[in-house]
């Protein structure tokens, strides 16, 4: 069917359906069930089978299979089913964590994926995009993607950037009527818009036509298949990291073999204890933890309302060294309310509680009429007309369906007894230039009952005044002088002081029959009506935000398109502002290069009346000054400073799909304190991999430290293959997964941000590995030592005591990779997870010592209260030795 050679009424007739009042649910199900989900198909993805299998597929893993084979062969049944066993458990535990890392990057995606407004019922509702069918209606506006192929039934401005599928990067204006041609490509169906096409310009309704495959975007889809890879530098490091561990590890290997061999062991055994080694010591597990941390991280990021999008960015927001941050949403609370009127060189104040549509006028503390001051009257009658919010009742509270700043006119006007439905009988809007951040005004053509054509424009009132030739003063128009001019300035710094947000509005009544076609003549020579100020408070718990990051080395900036005065006020009550910080406007910022603001960017702490796109300057001169720079944005305009921004963060609830898109960061509530949340989120994230590897490595050192050492002295193995892979097992599973949910220290937001690109082992780390595994190397060594010279004749009771104290002295050190500091810093008990953890490995290595068919396998025997009193003692030395060095440091 040819959508767009069909009126309104035939496409509602073919698609059955209804513009007024949308479809039903009953109708919507039916559809759904015939022609699907709104959702393009995607493309293959690793069956579970095959990411079982790809656990094997490492080299070393592949050599201990045959070797066991082979010993299988040989006739040591029991060795080749034990070591198969546990390198088939080892895998399943990789599959698990790679499982679980995938579903939850799976589930990431889906929270972030775009929502529409639909209408349903006779309700304008907004859904997940995929859940939209044929027949919908649907509204979009600057910013959003449009979220199924629609016939257009009503454009204001609307323009559309469809580049993806037509290739043509500029946006196209989109219409509404029919258009009678048949055989037109996309490219010129100016009354359609595409699925996945990016508003770039003002709004529109259409009815959806196409979904899913079936849409133009559907029909090219496989070119969309996104395989975006999401590894984080950290990972990238670990993964060069990891090849030098191996060479390192075979090396070592290699050693313990040759060692040993020379030492007069035979040739077989000592292969498959290489080979065992080196499957142990290689951290091959380590890349799947380091994302199952990752996304446990994120996940209890979303509980604190933060939507990581892109993984990288959990690391990153651990570097932040600085936040620009919107103010109006993000630092106040966004629930705007009317109480200062300005007309005239009068003032009125209105009270009333939030958007409750009851209040008084008051002039020079008495309550007054608003209706008897004609400037005051059409102040609050357009302010009420060039506006597209609506009040709602929702159970016992009022509240703003649209831009709160419109909500507060519109209250304003309602509290004076104005009436919106009213007034639109009266006065008929022909055309509409929306609201946009650059010209930071909105203005529409209104026709009254007599014909006479107004033009009424709403904004910021210092542009605003820059665009009126008069002023309505005592009722009659005054041309401006440098007098009323300021008046009109003082008015404005006057409610600006009190920290409130101000709209002027400004008229102009236009000669019969012109048509209006840009802004630019519509928005000159204005008459000015007045101003209204509005309250909108900090959020309570900003203040508090700002300071911690303070503490943690981040410096908070406001970026915002309000007053230079009224943001200079927040600011100030935030803590933002000090005596030491300046004030930069948009104008002077418009003035200087990247370089000049570079100069000057650090004593910055408010940046007022600017642009969306002087926030990319921002950024720019922020980064070459050496900041890792979290940007927060909602519109389209900002999507490029979000992008540049090391952490881009859009807004959950006011943002734009494309602001969203550009973004690492998706805030649920729109709040400056959740970003600080997932900052510290982000490095109590770092430090807890951190916390693992150098868990994991130091145990790695000891195992093949031990070996080493005793084939060098010429002693017998200390520890056979199955028991080495076993306790590769036991540690690379809970207990490192249970250091990567552990809580962050007292101290994580009173450190300085960390530095990117410091390496894995900065900060000590690699020290800590080195000296903690050679101490467990040693302690078990002499386990093995004394056992072995007390009873010469009984290896399993030697290579038992080994064994135990190499797994204790690995748990005990647990506890210690908690803190940076020591492990007497912290309650070391403090991670339940962690706790349980070791309690179940100390409770399987009691199994396999005490369990009588388990010995044979594991090569155990029994062993007494007193032995335990003596691993006990030597497993705990690396670690207390350590902390009682803490100790001394500290007391010194
Ligand atoms: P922030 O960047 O902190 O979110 P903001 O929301 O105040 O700041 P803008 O939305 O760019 O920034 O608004 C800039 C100015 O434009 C406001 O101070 C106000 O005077 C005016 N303004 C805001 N919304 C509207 C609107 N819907 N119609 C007309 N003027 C508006």
């Amino acid at each position: 069917m040819k959508f767009h050679e069909m009126n309104e009424t035939e496409v509602e007739q073919a698609l059955n359906t209804d513009s007024t009042s949308g479809l039903t649910e009953d109708d919507v199900k039916k559809r759904r069930n015939q022609f699907g989900k709104n959702e393009l198909e995607e493309g293959e993805k690793q069956s579970a089978l095959l990411l079982f299998f790809s656990q094997f597929k490492d080299f070393m893993v592949l050599v201990l299979l045959a070797a066991t084979l082979i010993s299988g062969l040989l006739g040591e049944y029991i060795d080749a089913v034990a070591i198969i066993a546990i390198v088939i458990i080892n895998g399943l535990l990789g599959f698990f964590q790679e499982r679980k890392a995938e579903r939850s990057l799976q589930a990431l995606k889906e929270l972030s994926a775009p929502q529409v407004s639909v209408l349903r019922d006779g309700e304008w509702i907004k859904i997940p995009s995929k859940d939209v069918v044929v027949g919908d209606l649907l509204k979009f506006t600057s910013g959003d993607r449009v979220g199924a192929d629609v016939r257009i039934i009503e454009s204001n401005s609307l323009e559309v950037e469809e580049s993806a599928l037509t290739g043509e990067s500029l946006p196209v204006a989109k219409t509404a009527g029919a258009i009678k041609k048949a055989n037109i490509g996309i490219g010129d169906m100016e009354n359609m818009a595409f699925m996945s096409t990016l508003v770039t310009r003002g709004s529109g309704m259409g009815i959806v036509v196409a979904t899913g495959m079936k849409t133009a975007m559907g029909q090219i889809a496989d070119l969309l298949q996104n395989a975006e890879t999401m590894t984080t530098p950290l990972q990238r490091r670990l993964e060069q990291l990891g090849k030098i561990l191996i060479t390192v590890a075979l090396i070592l290997t290699v050693l313990v073999v040759v060692a040993g061999v020379i030492q007069g062991h035979d040739l077989y055994t000592m292969f498959l204890a290489g080979v065992s080694l080196a499957v142990a010591a290689i951290p091959e597990g380590l890349p799947a933890i380091v994302t199952v941390a990752l996304s446990l991280g994120v996940q209890r990021m979303i509980k604190k309302k933060a939507i990581v999008r892109k993984l990288p960015a959990v690391e990153t927001l651990g570097c932040a060294s600085v936040i620009c941050s919107d103010k109006t949403g993000t630092m106040t609370q966004n629930k705007m309310t009317v109480t200062h009127l300005w007309s005239g060189g009068k003032q009125w104040l209105v009270d009333g509680v939030g958007y409750e549509p009851q209040g008084h006028f008051y002039r020079n503390d008495s309550q007054v009429e608003p209706k008897e001051d004609k400037a005051l009257q059409q102040m609050l009658m357009f302010g009420m007309l060039c506006n597209h919010a609506e009040i709602k009742r929702k159970e016992n509270e009022f509240v703003i369906d649209g831009d709160p700043t419109e909500g507060a006119l519109l209250v304003a006007a309602m509290k004076a007894g104005y009436n919106r439905d009213t007034l639109l009988s009266q006065f008929q809007i022909m055309k509409e230039f929306p609201f946009d951040s650059e010209r930071k005004m909105m203005s529409i053509v209104v026709k009254d009952q007599q014909g006479k054509q107004y033009i009424v424009t709403k904004g910021a009132p210092d542009v605003l005044a820059g665009v009126c030739e008069s002023i309505l003063w005592e009722g009659k128009r005054k041309f401006l002088n440098r007098e009323v001019i300021g008046h009109i300035q003082k008015a404005i710094e006057d409610l600006a002081s009190q920290a409130l947000r101000t709209i002027a509005i400004g008229v102009k009544e236009l000669s019969p029959n012109t048509i209006i076609l840009d802004e630019k003549e519509a928005e000159k020579g204005l008459t000015f009506i007045g101003l209204q100020g509005m309250i909108d408070p900090p959020r309570p718990e900003v203040k508090n935000a700002v300071k911690e990051c303070k503490e943690a080395g981040i410096k908070t900036v406001m970026i915002t398109g309000d007053h230079v005065i009224t943001a200079k006020a927040i600011a100030k009550q935030l803590g933002i502002l000090t005596n030491k910080s300046k004030v930069l406007d948009g104008k002077a910022l418009s003035e200087m290069n990247v370089d000049e603001l570079e100069e000057v960017v650090d004593d910055v702490a408010v940046f007022a009346r600017v642009s969306p796109e002087h926030k990319l300057k921002i950024v720019k001169a922020l980064q070459n000054k050496g900041h890792i720079v979290a940007m927060t944005g909602d519109g389209v305009n900002d999507a490029p400073a979000i992008k540049a921004a090391d952490i881009g963060v859009a807004m959950g609830i006011t943002g734009t799909d494309v602001a969203k898109e550009a973004s690492a960061l998706v805030l649920l509530d729109d709040n400056f304190a959740t970003i600080k949340a997932a900052i510290k989120e982000g490095r109590n994230i770092y430090e807890n991999i951190r916390k693992f590897i150098r868990y994991l490595l130091a145990s790695n050192v000891g195992e093949i430290l031990v070996m080493l050492f005793a084939m060098i002295l010429g002693l017998p193995l200390p520890l056979v293959p199955i028991q080495i892979l076993w306790v590769n097992l036991v540690t690379d599973g809970l207990p490192a997964m249970a250091l990567g949910l552990d809580q962050p220290e007292d101290d994580v937001m009173k450190r300085k941000p960390r530095n990117p690109r410091e390496g894995v082992f900065a900060r000590g780390l690699g020290w800590k590995v080195v000296s903690r595994g050679f101490l467990i190397g040693i302690a078990t060594l002499l386990a093995f030592i004394f056992a072995y010279h007390a009873n010469p004749d009984d290896l399993p009771y030697a290579q038992t005591i080994a064994f135990a104290t190499l797994v204790l002295a690995q748990l005990i050190h647990v506890f210690d990779c908690r803190s940076e500091k020591s492990v007497l810093a912290r309650n070391p008990f403090g991670n339940k997870y962690l706790v349980w953890a070791v309690i179940s490995s100390l409770i399987l290595l009691f199994v396999v010592i005490y369990y009588p068919p388990l010995q044979p396998i594991f090569h155990t025997v029994p062993i007494e209260m007193k032995d335990w009193l003596m691993i006990t003692g030597l497993a705990a030395v690396p670690t207390f030795l350590l902390a009682g060095s803490f100790l001394m440091t500290k007391r010194k």
